[in-house]
């Protein structure tokens, strides 16, 4: 069997396993380091082992099952609210329970709750989600997409006139808060106090009317394609492929159906990824979740584990790697959950007061 072969097949293998899994993926980021020879995650698991043992709370990946120090030692971050899972481009294998994630419902809350009459918080709608109004109503949100549109145009520039190889030169993009907005799904999620379901984000993509993401459209418009193959990489499932090809075009950006690749099997994009480089030279990648770029987040990390992976790759934001911002979910969002897409609204809640850092 060709070498190629029998690494495409480990790779579903794994890939495969951790979509089928409870808690997916918890020794993979060993096996990944493992498979694709990620020399720098060695040393990170072996802390991250030694670790596990000295607290037998956790699991070797920081995991702490929302316990009181779940967050220790995080780098400190501001507040968030909203939810969704990792890749609103649904990642199947939790459809059901992503969409738990999805509804938006949320937080905050009310300032005078606290921990001990927290079940008494009643979601009302007199709360506001700050990352949907942020995305929808704030210049800054479209000032940092055109930032990372104008990034990317930059290092496309420079990479294709250092590229050495025969291959011809490709980008990727993810599609959902890359390309398309979606905002108007969680809005209408928000202010109807609705969870997520798979029947209403079925209904939002069938509709193709998402609007571009800003910067999106004036940049692959520029891309000549006799030098530049562009391919959409989405977690989106197959099943939306013709839904979604009809929405780009309205859009009129740039695309060929043969060079979308939406999610059949796996929520793992390595495996499109490496599909797509057997034959290009991948030059540029861009998402608004870290599973858009590298495999070492598809181990399903905690949310402080997580910033240590994201450290390894420091040098690739904004070079290989150009970022757009989503804040109303994502992996980071998972994360805080611990993968765990059976909490009700309220452990969410929890989780969410829990992760503020105050003084
Ligand atoms: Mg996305």
């Amino acid at each position: 069997m060709p070498r190629k072969l029998i690494s495409i097949l480990v790779i579903s293998f794994i890939a495969g396993f951790s979509t089928s899994c409870d808690f997916p993926f918890k020794s993979n980021l060993a096996q990944i380091a493992e498979d694709y020879n990620i020399e720098f995650l060695k040393p990170i698991l072996k802390t991250e082992e030694s670790e596990a043992e000295k607290n037998h709370s956790g699991d070797h990946f920081g995991n702490k099952h929302h316990e009181e120090d779940h967050y220790k030692g995080r780098p400190p971050k501001h507040g968030h609210n909203s939810h969704h899972d990792e890749d609103h481009e649904l990642s199947s294998h939790h459809e059901l329970q992503d969409h738990e994630k999805h509804g938006h419902s949320s937080h905050h809350g009310d300032s005078s709750s606290h921990h001990h009459s927290l079940e008494n918080i009643k979601f009302s709608k007199h709360q506001v989600d700050y990352g949907i109004l942020w995305v929808q109503n704030s210049a800054e949100y479209s000032a940092l997409c055109h930032q990372a549109y104008n990034i990317a145009s930059l290092k496309l520039e420079q990479k294709l006139v250092q590229k050495k190889s025969t291959k011809k030169a490709a980008i990727i993009l993810d599609l959902d808060e890359t390309v398309l907005d979606n905002s108007p799904f969680q809005a209408k999620l928000f202010l109807n106090q609705d969870e997520y379901t798979s029947e209403a984000w079925d209904h939002w993509v069938e509709l193709a009317e998402a609007e571009a993401i800003p910067g999106a459209k004036t940049f692959l418009d520029s891309i000549n394609p006799q030098k530049v193959e562009i391919f959409y990489v989405s977690n989106r499932h197959i099943k939306h492929l013709d839904a979604t090809l009809d929405n780009m075009k309205k859009l009129e950006i740039p695309v060929k159906k043969s060079n979308i690749l939406l999610k059949e099997n796996s929520s793992s994009k390595e495996i499109r990824r490496k599909l797509i480089s057997e034959n290009y030279e991948i030059l540029l990648l861009l998402g608004d979740n870290l599973i858009d770029f590298s495999p070492i987040f598809d181990a399903h990390p905690s949310s402080q584990f997580r910033y240590r992976l994201m450290e390894t790759l420091h040098d690739e934001f904004g070079d290989k790697f150009i970022v757009l911002p989503n804040p109303n979910y994502g992996q980071w969002l998972s994360a805080l959950h611990n993968y765990d897409y059976e909490l009700s609204r309220l452990e969410k809640y929890k989780i969410a007061r829990e992760s503020l850092l105050s003084f």
